[in-house]
């Protein structure tokens, strides 16, 4: 019998190639191996450059982060395991015990959770405020106050935050700020060039957009804060896997394509559901009756993005029937995949508020959000058509 052969245990003899691959390689390797002591001293104290050990770093964490660097116009973005993990380094790595933080009051629902209920166990304590008004934020701030957080287009109502009045606060008072810019991306709006200090991305959405890669995004413009940015990734292991990341920049590839596409039958879709029996009423930027719809032309210029709300009449029975009523659309708590998804806020995003919190917010058992995709759009309208016809 043959004992083990030292090349199937070590992976040597990989064939030399004139020819490269076209795509790029996956890989998955945890470790990398160095040629000696010194080189890996060089490593670690930067005089040269190579992989260690996949929670500090890998190629395809790399690659990924250099592309969506140069959407956001920024440098050094770092890729993290999840968009909330991105959200959490940011908290953890940018502020410390006694910390006061603003939060725009309509923040994807695990980041209000994390400002509200978790960050105040590490004495990081937050105000929310609402974003669509700067004075609001500016009189939320204290002598502790350190950051603010904001998304540009809130969820579901989709609010346009005043993120020139916002920025010039965070100048003024020297506070960080941090802007997610998941919904709007960097096709939109580019918060660097607007006076952001931080940008965050949930990559699981428009950017990677297909549903099958769950990462983040974090950049920092400052160096000090990119450094503590990347060593809370590194110490909490936030790191990604480098099959998410492979995924994602696959998926990136098609990205303005996809959201052009997408952005225009958003408006298309707006327009068509405004005028459907057992709609009360549509929310879309790109709309003149959308509360914030000068604002929204300003900002964005004027890209108003995938994202389309409605209430529907008839409370949650509706809703239910609305959703069975279109069994090949996906009814489920995400956006930005290629194809069209809905979400009901009531019963996933928003489901921890009371009923009164939610009515404040405009959120009723009848309330959907819509995150449009690619889809022939005369498809897209005869399948809410139908199902709105089905079930009055
Ligand atoms: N930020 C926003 C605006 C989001 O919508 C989400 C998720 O929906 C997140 C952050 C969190 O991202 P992830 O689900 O990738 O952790």
């Amino acid at each position: 019998m043959t004992d083990i052969p030292k090349n199937l245990v070590r992976r040597t003899g990989f064939p030399e190639s004139v020819s490269r691959a076209v795509v790029t390689p996956l890989q998955p390797s945890v470790v990398y191996a160095s040629p000696d002591p010194d080189t890996l001293d060089a490593q670690y104290e930067g005089g040269q450059f190579g992989y260690t050990y996949s929670r500090e770093g890998h190629p395809n964490a790399s690659v990924l982060a250099s592309k969506i660097d140069a959407l956001e116009c920024g440098e050094g973005g770092l890729i993290t395991a999840s968009g909330m993990a991105a959200v959490t380094a940011t908290m953890l790595g940018l502020l410390g015990q006694g910390d006061h933080i603003i939060g725009g009051d309509q923040l994807y629902g695990r980041s209000l959770r994390m400002l509200t209920q978790d960050l105040p166990r590490y004495g990081i304590t937050a105000t929310l405020a609402d974003p669509t008004d700067a004075q609001a934020i500016e009189q939320a701030i204290r002598p502790e106050t350190k950051l603010i957080l904001v998304e540009v287009v809130s969820n579901p109502t989709l609010r346009v935050a005043d993120m020139d009045g916002i920025a010039d606060i965070a100048k003024r008072h020297n506070l960080i700020l941090v802007v997610d810019n998941t919904f709007t991306t960097p096709r939109a709006y580019q918060p660097f060039a607007y006076g952001a200090d931080v940008v965050i991305h949930s990559v699981t959405k428009l950017l990677s957009g297909h549903s099958d890669a769950m990462l983040g995004y974090v950049c920092a413009r400052d160096p000090d804060h990119r450094a503590a940015l990347e060593s809370t990734i590194v110490t909490l292991g936030l790191t990604p896997s480098p099959y998410d990341c492979w995924m994602a920049e696959r998926g990136l590839m098609s990205f303005h394509l996809r959201y052009d596409r997408a952005e225009e039958n958003a408006a298309a879709l707006a327009d068509h559901l405004a005028g459907l029996a057992g709609i009360k009423h549509v929310l879309y930027p790109g709309r003149a009756d959308h509360p914030d719809h000068n604002r929204a032309g300003a900002l964005l210029g004027p890209r108003f993005g995938n994202m389309v709300s409605f209430e529907l009449s008839g409370g949650r029975a509706m809703a239910n029937a609305l959703t069975r009523a279109m069994p090949d659309m996906a009814f489920a708590p995400t956006l930005g995949d290629i194809g069209t998804t809905v979400s009901h806020a009531a019963s996933s995003s928003h489901r921890g508020l009371t009923p009164d919190g939610r009515a404040a917010l405009g959120i009723t058992e009848g309330f959907f959000r819509v995150s449009v995709g690619v889809e022939d759009i005369a498809l897209l309208k005869d399948e809410f058509a139908n199902a709105l016809a089905q079930i009055s």
